[in-house]
């Protein structure tokens, strides 16, 4: 099982900058969110709103295009009103830019020049837009079967790309051996990155009228909105502004659901076993780095994971769709779950999102619908 060390924001400032600790155990940052919500209220619309609640110590370091505070739609699911974060609006189409703008913040304050990166596609989009604006060099390693219209746009940002021949994790087997001489601004392993989609809580948050709902339906790859929320959950818990932690609901495809598998039989690691491909591709995950620890903050919010088929991914993207919200086909498993869940919990305020944006998958959509 991989451990997990927590340190604070000074313990990254040493000469070799960290991802890892030097046991290769994971890392967690601990550092005290502040968050005034009068301060906040007169603030841009944007996540750095929320600016002493994020672990960057300079303001001019800040690489950011004033992103974040996307809209909270009330968009009707089977008769029931639910309240939809429109995080398929960021700049480069998905919400992995609330992680990018505080890695990539935190790796200029550091003074870093190169950078490795693996991704399913939307991650390493992310990475190379705040590369591109931060002006460092940026290396994405990438499965040969990634989305041409996600290449296309890590390419367009002037990244380097590595293809692999091979599985998810064998693309991120080879950025680990790059890592070891350039730093990896990895969306699994660096805690900034939760430190950036940890914002999502704070909006749902402060759009309810700094009130916390009572679940949330996330997607569950790596689980890096997951952990996000439940750390932005527990900050805002900590500031005394919410009294309840939210229900973590974590959505899994199930022909690639380690999570899951290991939720509903009680265990507290998960084990590594066939998977198929998904129509959801951004959350196949067949080995999430820190699984384990997704495990036990679902457990711990008394949450629960759900699995969604690929005939209920395409009826989701049907749906979704007919309504006019042009979404990628993994976004689609998140609503199939929210389905599901909102049938067992009908009288719950519940928050959910769409994760991706429709364009980053024309190649699916046009197999979707012919
Ligand atoms: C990254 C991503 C997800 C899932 O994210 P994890 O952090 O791997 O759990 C879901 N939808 C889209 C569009 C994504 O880009």
């Amino acid at each position: 099982m991989k451990l997990i060390d927590t340190i604070n924001l000074s313990s990254f400032e040493g000469s070799t900058p960290i991802w890892q600790s030097p046991a290769g155990n994971l890392l967690d940052l601990s550092f005290e969110a502040i968050l005034n919500p009068a301060v906040i209220a007169n603030r841009r619309p944007n996540l750095w709103r929320y600016r002493e609640a994020i672990p960057i110590v300079e303001d001019k370091h800040i690489i950011s295009q004033d992103e974040g505070f996307t809209p909270l739609l009330f968009i009707d699911f089977d008769g029931k009103k639910i309240g939809i974060k429109q995080e398929q609006l960021f700049s480069t189409g998905s919400y992995k830019d609330r992680g990018a703008t505080v890695l990539m913040s935190h790796i200029r304050s550091l003074g870093i020049q190169q950078i490795v990166q693996d991704s399913s596609g939307n991650a390493g989009c992310a990475i190379a837009a705040y590369a591109a604006m931060a002006n460092i060099d940026c290396t994405i390693y990438l499965q040969t079967q990634t989305s041409p219209s996600k290449i296309a746009q890590i390419k367009a940002y002037g990244a380097h790309i590595e293809l692999i021949d091979g599985t998810r994790e064998d693309a991120a087997e080879a950025t680990k051996i790059a890592a070891q001489k350039i730093y990896y601004a990895s969306h699994s392993w660096n805690p900034f990155f939760f430190h950036g989609t940890k914002t999502f809580a704070y909006e749902v948050c402060e759009q309810l009228g700094w009130k916390a709902p009572d679940s949330v339906v996330l997607p569950a790859g790596n689980g890096t909105l997951l952990l996000g929320c439940y750390i932005g959950f527990t900050d805002l818990l900590k500031a005394g502004i919410i009294s309840k932690m939210p229900k973590l609901i974590a959505i899994q495809s199930e022909n690639c659901a380690p999570l899951a598998q290991a939720f509903f039989t009680h265990q507290k690691e998960y084990s590594i076993g066939e998977t198929t491909p998904t129509l959801a591709e951004g959350i196949a995950i067949a080995k999430p780095v820190r699984g384990n620890q997704l495990l036990q903050i679902v457990k711990e919010s008394l949450g629960d994971f759900i699995t969604v088929t690929e005939a209920e991914i395409t009826n989701a993207w049907k749906d979704c769709v007919a309504k006019g919200y042009y979404i990628e086909p993994t976004s689609a498993a998140t609503i199939a779950g929210l389905k599901k869940y909102i049938a067992g919990y009908p009288d719950e305020t519940v928050i959910s999102l769409f994760s991706g944006h429709g364009l980053k998958s024309t190649d699916t959509i046009l197999k979707l619908i012919s």
